[in-house]
């Protein structure tokens, strides 16, 4: 099973001018390396390697490409034996990929998407009109609705129960809502909505997915004036 962190690993963690060294006698040009291309029949050198950029091109014969492509096209190997190829000469570890991985994949997909619902949830309040005033606290400090877009923030209603109800109102369970790292069960065993009249910040993960929440109150009364969401199995504070 190749994954793109596989992928990324091999172009990222391997040097091109290493790997096409091995084949084609390099000499730096520049920013760049020239060779005897070894796909065409020359004799002057037209071959270069970009170091910096990951990929050769031959001026000569128009052969382009990054180092799985060159392994491909040299060793005459498909895509995933050119990447089985490469991390196995240089101890890159390739995930096998088990049912029960799958299992935790789905679940893992599943915890994206309730997030993404909950996001979504504080948005439309914010623009409700129970969201006004958190609408004024953020144009008082200065953010405009561009920026509020962008970083999608928010507002919890104050309530224990808008943002359970309405998660299980589309479809996931109690167990999925504890979870989430915003809904809590209580001593009286019932389930609640921990941000709750506040401004909501989410906090996102590199592929800009929503994961946990940042909120801050908007009556000074209530503490704590800054809340986080629990740790989940997508959300790690030291992470
Ligand atoms: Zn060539």
């Amino acid at each position: 099973m190749i994954t793109p962190e596989t992928i990324q690993q091999i172009t990222s963690r391997l040097d091109i001018v290493e790997i096409v060294g091995e084949f084609v006698k390099l000499k730096k040009r520049g920013s760049n390396y020239l060779g005897v291309c070894p796909f065409h029949n020359e004799k002057s050198p037209s071959f270069t390697v970009n170091d910096a950029k990951g990929f050769y091109h031959c001026f000569g014969c128009a052969a382009h490409g990054d180092i799985i492509s060159f392994v491909m096209q040299s060793e005459g190997l498909e895509f995933a034996d050119a990447i089985k190829k490469l991390a196995d000469d240089h101890g890159i570890p390739i995930p096998q990929i088990t049912k029960f991985d799958k299992v935790q994949e789905e679940k893992i997909d599943r915890d994206y998407l309730l997030l993404e619902k909950i996001t979504a949830f504080f948005e439309k309040n914010f623009q409700e009109s129970q969201g006004r005033e958190a609408r004024n606290y953020l144009t008082r400090r200065g953010l405009n609705a561009e920026i509020i877009k962008k970083y999608r923030l928010g507002f919890a209603p104050n309530s224990f129960d808008a943002l359970n109800k309405f998660l299980a109102a589309a479809g996931f369970s109690e167990k999925e809502l504890l979870t989430s790292g915003v809904i809590a069960r209580s001593d009286q065993q019932k389930i609640y909505d921990k941000f709750r009249n506040r401004v909501i910040f989410p906090i996102t993960d590199k592929k800009n997915r929503p994961i946990a929440f940042g909120g801050r109150v908007l009556a000074a009364e209530d503490m704590p004036k800054y809340l986080n969401s629990a740790e989940t199995a997508i959300f790690k504070k030291n992470q």
